[in-house]
């Protein structure tokens, strides 16, 4: 009898605790929503495109552009370390590695020390990766995504490092520094398992990315032509990217897409220049856009390493003719928009700096951050 009576005051005990488990449980799944992280991210830079750039580029496209279809919009600090003005070079290592870097740093910290790309780490992590750029490829913006540098004008060797990194698809200028070197090697020859073109060769359009192997296509000698010249690979090239790398990647990619002129156009204080370079890039957003509102599991950062030209809308506009002037032959030091659409793109609310950009996309991968931020 003393038995049982114990044996029942414990059962008692444990249908209660259940029961109080229970109710936790139930608790917790009402409290937590559903967190989606994306499969894919895309970072999007149109170098030098500050909001007056953005800005006379809407009107002169008849006060429109894609930009106003990405739902969340934040603005970041593009200072580099030790100079309010920051260059490609610094402010796209920011965006890569999540360092406050001197100007002219490609992937290395302010004592030149290497720091680990996103696009590095995506790579070991068996994501696919590519960079897409209207400069040459070794050009300051996507270079600090994979070589690491102490100069960024070392064009010969950031190019050697786009063999260290089995990168899935780069498209860009500037053959001249893979095949005709210094040191006589030909880096052509040299990749392995690469579906391997350039603009001599084959029309980027008529190529078909075999996706049992990856992409390399070099699309002029030096610095690619402007937009206005004749130059119309970079939307082309954004879809065939996002196709190429979204059929290859079981586990997802990380593609990086520079419209590189627009910063050209304002370093010359050329606003044609500025404005047919940003609609080109506006277009390319506009594909890869597509591509996310299918798709639904790609996070889209639109951004700008710094604005050039201090460039301004004067009074006598209109919006069919716009009367611009600038202030500057080079950057300034303006915070500069970021545009994001997709799962998570509600991180980049608010005012950060530049190297933030580096977290969100990793915790956006949901990436557990070991790094201290900067
Ligand atoms: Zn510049």
């Amino acid at each position: 009898m003393k038995k049982t009576a114990i044996s029942l005051i414990c059962l008692a005990f444990i249908f209660n605790s259940c029961k109080v488990q229970d109710r936790v449980v139930i608790k917790e799944v009402v409290k937590t929503p559903e967190v989606i992280y994306p499969k894919n991210v895309i970072l999007m830079i149109g170098d030098g495109m500050g909001l007056g750039q953005i800005s006379a580029g809407m009107y002169h496209q008849g006060n429109k552009t894609i930009l106003e279809e990405f739902p969340v919009v934040g603005i970041h600090k593009p200072a580099a370390f030790g100079k309010l003005i920051t260059d490609s070079a610094a402010a796209a290592t920011s965006f890569a590695c999540g360092v406050k870097t001197y100007n002219g740093a490609i992937g290395v910290d302010k004592d030149t020390i290497p720091v680990k790309t996103i696009l590095e780490e995506a790579e070991e992590k068996g994501l696919a990766t590519g960079l897409v750029a209207t400069s040459t490829i070794v050009h300051a913006t996507p270079a600090s995504f994979i070589a690491h540098n102490k100069s960024r004008k070392n064009y010969e060797e950031i190019a050697t490092e786009f063999l260290a990194t089995e990168i899935d698809l780069f498209i860009g200028g500037g053959k001249k520094y893979f095949d005709r070197r210094a040191d006589d090697r030909n880096l052509l020859n040299e990749f392995k398992g690469y579906q391997l073109s350039h603009y001599a060769e084959q029309e980027l359009d008529e190529i078909e990315f075999d996706p049992n192997k990856n992409v390399a296509y070099l699309t002029s000698d030096a610095d690619p032509i402007p937009a206005a010249q004749g130059r119309d690979y970079l939307i082309p090239a954004s879809k065939k990217a996002v196709e190429f790398l979204d059929k290859k990647a079981s586990q997802g990619f990380f593609l990086m897409i520079e419209g590189s002129q627009i910063d050209w156009g304002g370093h010359a204080n050329n606003s044609d220049y500025i404005l047919t370079e940003f609609s080109d890039f506006d277009k390319a957003i506009s594909a890869v856009l597509d591509f996310a509102k299918t798709d639904g599991e790609t996070l889209v950062i639109v951004t700008a390493d710094h604005e050039t030209g201090g460039y301004a809308i004067q009074e006598e506009s209109t919006m069919d003719s716009l009367v611009t002037a600038f202030t500057s032959t080079y950057h300034t030091g303006t915070m500069i928009p970021v545009f994001a659409y997709g799962p998570q793109a509600e991180r980049f609310a608010g005012i950060y700096e530049n190297t933030e950009i580096y977290h969100k996309m990793r915790e956006a991968f949901n990436w557990i951050s070991t790094m201290q931020k900067n």
